[in-house]
């Protein structure tokens, strides 16, 4: 369906990076300023580390506040002068952002694709993007000089964008639309790589067009309501090649996200994004990842690693950038809580869905863990209503592992188990898993590329790199044991008054 046009009745959404910051400014302990001066060249990130990053960062890091440095050192004067990092690096935060309780996250997703709206078209004086334009055809333009891309550390093949979502359609079909985020390398003045892992969508566009001898027509839109982002990362079968996973933030919303047309190219830009990079993918073009910097590695990758630099990339040619009035670089630290979240929410929305579909009422509930990047290891908590249902386990895990190819692990736990304690799910894995008899291996089948133990070099029996074991941890009763597998249940009481400072206004223990 060609994109309407937004009126009075349909304005689209007026969700943006600002009003995230005004909520986040609203909940204490949830957003940090500095003005100390910070060299957007790995120290950034190494900051962020101690701050908030958590995920699968080498330790010591921990879970915090969003974080604005404000005075990047050599961009004091520039357009965008200022980058905020980890705005959805905590689950909690998430929350608040998408109006849910953070225990169901999982849910409010799964509630967004049933209800999923498309865009609206605003006419370009309307889009705060555009309120500063930088043309390529400029001679002094430079992308290096406009916007302060870091590198999260000293061994980074060049300075990253790391939230850039990117928008193509399919040159045979315009009004076919796809949203990704990539990861981007500044490769010069007009001059980006852009990074696929196999299957997504984008580079299917890219290849039509390649194949055509045609460049591909995108816009990189960075600074965005984090339910953008998050409903981006939905990937098929959930949305299948041709879903426009903008139409899950419309859901998320209840009203279309707003697009504009861009300035330089036949394309769209989010209209109230911080920053929008116009560009065309070049056909039969190639660069080295690391051309600038020989330093053989690409970028902290999710799985915690510093990944290989890529030997031969496809090319974004810039053709101008887009800006509001005091942008600001959205940025995260490559491995860390904000890539769970971004990969692992809608993850659980999409395994919850499909088990539901499938086994109604079994799978209470769905967590992509942090260990695995939001993407290898799945925590499922699950109700056994009766005897057959010992065997709707492995059934609920098949059915996880078939909706998310890059899903490695799966715990299963009982409904008395809280599958967002880690400590909680281990103790389940203590008391009731035996490993000989609850433990499922599901052999060669394909996985992720980013995982170092998925490669020939690893086990011989892996045919090729992005190939996996996969398995599944049982540690739930079995049914007709249940009765002996009662918790030592404590007295109900309310420890407030005991303790008042030591609670929220909600109940919750600080
Ligand atoms: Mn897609």
């Amino acid at each position: 369906m060609p994109l309407k046009l937004a009126t009075t009745e349909n304005p689209g959404s007026n969700w943006d990076l600002r009003k995230t910051l005004d909520v986040l400014a609203s909940n204490p302990g949830q957003f940090y300023e500095t003005s100390h001066p910070v060299d957007p060249n790995a120290e950034l990130a190494g900051v962020y580390r101690h701050i908030g990053a958590g995920g699968t960062v080498a330790r010591p890091t921990r879970l915090g506040p969003a974080m604005m440095f404000s005075n990047v050192k050599g961009y004091e004067q520039a357009p965008a002068s200022k980058v905020l990092v980890g705005v959805m690096a905590s689950r909690k935060r998430v929350g608040l952002l998408l109006d849910s309780p953070a225990n169901k996250l999982t849910q409010c997703m799964s509630d967004a694709i049933d209800n999923a709206l498309p865009p609206v078209l605003v006419p370009q004086a309307q889009a705060p993007c555009q309120e500063q334009v930088f043309l390529a055809s400029d001679p002094d333009f430079d992308l290096r000089k406009l916007l302060p891309a870091p590198t999260n550390t000293p061994e980074d093949a060049g300075p990253f964008l790391c939230l850039g979502l990117v928008l193509g359609s399919d040159p045979e079909d315009s009004e076919k639309t796809d949203v990704t985020i990539h990861r981007l390398c500044v490769q010069g003045k007009d001059e980006l790589s852009i990074f696929f892992a196999p299957g997504r969508h984008i580079d299917a566009f890219r290849q039509q067009a390649e194949a055509q001898g045609k460049p591909l027509p995108i816009t990189v839109n960075m600074g965005l309501d984090p339910a953008i982002y998050i409903g981006a990362c939905f990937e098929a079968p959930t949305t299948p090649f041709g879903y426009d996973e903008l139409h899950i933030a419309g859901g998320l919303r209840g009203e279309g996200v707003q697009l504009t047309k861009a300035v330089s190219i036949n394309q769209h830009a989010i209209a109230r994004a911080e920053i929008v990079i116009e560009g065309e993918i070049l056909p039969n073009v190639r660069v080295r990842e690391d051309q600038n910097t020989d330093s053989g590695h690409a970028m902290p990758e999710f799985p915690g690693y510093c990944g290989p630099a890529n030997p031969s990339l496809p090319v974004i040619k810039v053709t101008a950038v887009t800006m509001r009035q005091g942008a600001i670089l959205q940025t995260l630290v490559g491995p860390g809580e904000e890539h769970t979240n971004l990969a692992g929410i809608p993850t659980e929305a999409s395994i919850f869905n499909a088990a539901e579909k499938a086994l109604p009422g079994f799978v209470k509930n769905v967590y992509a863990h942090t260990s695995g990047g939001g993407k290898f290891l799945a925590v499922l908590q699950v109700q056994k209503r009766k005897a057959l249902d010992d065997a709707m386990v492995n059934q609920a895990a098949m059915i996880a592992l078939g909706v998310y190819r890059e899903l490695k692990n799966v715990i299963v736990v009982d409904e008395d188990v809280d599958l967002f304690d880690t400590d909680d799910v281990l103790w389940a894995m203590q008391t009731r898993y035996q490993g000989n008899m609850d433990t499922t291996f599901v052999a060669n089948v394909a996985g992720h590329v980013l995982d170092p133990s998925q490669q020939p070099e690893y086990n011989p029996a892996i045919s090729s790199r992005g190939v996996s074991c996969k398995t599944v941890f049982d540690c739930t009763v079995p049914f007709r044991l249940k009765a002996h597998f009662t918790r030592a249940s404590f007295m109900d009481v309310d420890p407030r008054p005991f303790a008042p400072e030591l609670f929220d206004a909600n109940g919750n223990r600080l």
